[in-house]
């Protein structure tokens, strides 16, 4: 089949691939020669994209969009896909050029190469062979998309154990994904974004509960965002002279009494929502956005590739449960938070060949109006402390029956 430039990240002429500019301004390059600043990655042929979103009512209890979307057709064999992994099982090689369709209904998940990937997966022809040196600014790498068979709009209303299919195929896909790069481009540091974006607001484009992966092999590096979160640990070990010293760990062993490095007292008790055997779920301490949820492992994970099948099987609970409690929330808020239902599930975890230490976290970010000072810097001002963020949320899954009062 005659595949359009671009589609499933197939590029045949190096100068329709992807690129990516670093504010010049506020960009440097770390150890590994890697760039950690603000990128901007232009990828002109994206704007073709189809917006697929049902626009739903706002005043209704509960959205449910049609099951007509583009991953249905995909499900059903009606679509195109390049298949990565269906729940357990490997499929196609992360660098597969042929498109096919297949019915895959008689599995719960699915991971497939995204059509409108923002970076160049293969490069055909005469820029196959070209060397990482040669790419310059242009993007390379994989991206995919991890979607369950069964179709639901939200995290909320997806039963766990098809959760817990979809994160395990994830799983695979990312492992399948993370050995083909580093093995094309004999490199070992890779940047991974793995996140959901769920409703309209929040950036998805079809309304079909999906997660995405962006894996990139080439020096994009990192933002500072992730700088932070890669560079605390060590500054973390050097302030307490202990070099097996982690905050994470740290709450989760000392749980009462924990202060944090810079001598924050974190309040754990008050912020607990809801755990489980392996993971904690908080209302983050300083949150981004009010409702914000964070949760993390109780054991200590760098990378999403690490989690064992018990701390996927418990983080489908823990996803599904800090979800509701957020709709909750969300639902009795007080209107001039002007938060809406839709949100982005970030995972933050430790990129590819570094070794930083880093603790892995999820953060559950609620779309909200956000003003001059809140963009100029990593900055918030809030109207609700999270210890009462956390009592409303948890009365509301005691009042469903999902967690008993204790
Ligand atoms: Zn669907
Ligand atoms: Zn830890």
């Amino acid at each position: 089949m005659e595949i359009p430039e671009g589609h499933w990240g197939i590029y045949t002429d190096k100068k329709n691939m992807p690129l990516e500019r670093f504010d010049p301004f506020r960009t440097i390059i770390n150890e590994f020669g890697t760039k950690v600043g603000h990128i901007t990655q232009f990828s002109p042929l994206r704007g073709n994209r189809p917006f697929e979103h049902v626009k739903s009512d706002e005043s209704e209890e509960t959205i449910t969009s049609p099951p007509t979307d583009s991953f249905c057709k995909i499900v059903q064999g009606d679509f195109d896909a390049i298949i990565i992994t269906k729940q357990d099982e490997v499929g196609e090689n992360p660098f597969s050029t042929t498109p096919s369709k297949g019915s895959v209904k008689n599995y719960e998940s699915i991971s497939i190469v995204n059509l409108f990937t923002p970076m160049a997966r293969v490069l055909y022809e005469h820029t196959q062979k070209t060397s990482m040196e040669a790419l310059q600014d242009r993007s390379v790498g994989i991206g995919l998309v991890h979607l369950l068979t069964n179709h639901y709009d939200t995290l909320s209303e997806a039963p766990v154990n098809e959760v817990y299919s979809l994160l395990r195929t994830t799983q695979l896909a990312h492992k399948r994904s993370i050995e083909a790069l580093k093995e094309r481009y004999n490199k070992e540091q890779l940047t991974t974004l793995h996140f959901f974006n769920i409703g309209e607001e929040a950036g998805a484009s079809i309304c079909h509960l999906h997660s995405q992966t962006y894996i990139y092999a080439n020096n994009i590096g990192h933002g500072w965002t992730s700088l932070g979160f890669l560079s605390v640990p060590e500054f973390h070990k050097n302030i307490m002279k202990d070099e097996d010293y982690c905050l994470a760990c740290n709450i989760a062993k000392n749980r009462n009494d924990v202060k944090d490095p810079i001598g924050q007292e974190l309040l754990i008790e008050e912020r607990i929502i809801y755990e489980n055997g392996a993971w904690f779920v908080f209302a983050a301490f300083s949150p981004e956005r009010d409702g914000q949820i964070r949760l993390i492992p109780k054991k200590h994970t760098s990378k999403f590739t690490e989690l064992s099948n018990d701390q996927l099987e418990n983080l489908a609970d823990a996803l599904v449960k800090a979800n509701i409690a957020l709709d909750e929330f969300i639902k009795i808020a007080p209107p001039n938070m002007h938060l809406l239902k839709d949100r982005n599930i970030l995972i933050r975890q430790e990129n590819e060949g570094y070794n930083s230490g880093m603790h892995l976290l999820i953060d559950i970010i609620s779309i909200q109006r956000i003003g001059g000072a809140e963009i100029m810097e990593t900055y918030r001002i809030a109207t609700m402390f999270p210890e009462n963020t956390a009592k409303i949320m948890r009365q509301s899954l005691i009042d469903k029956g999902l967690i008993s009062e204790s």
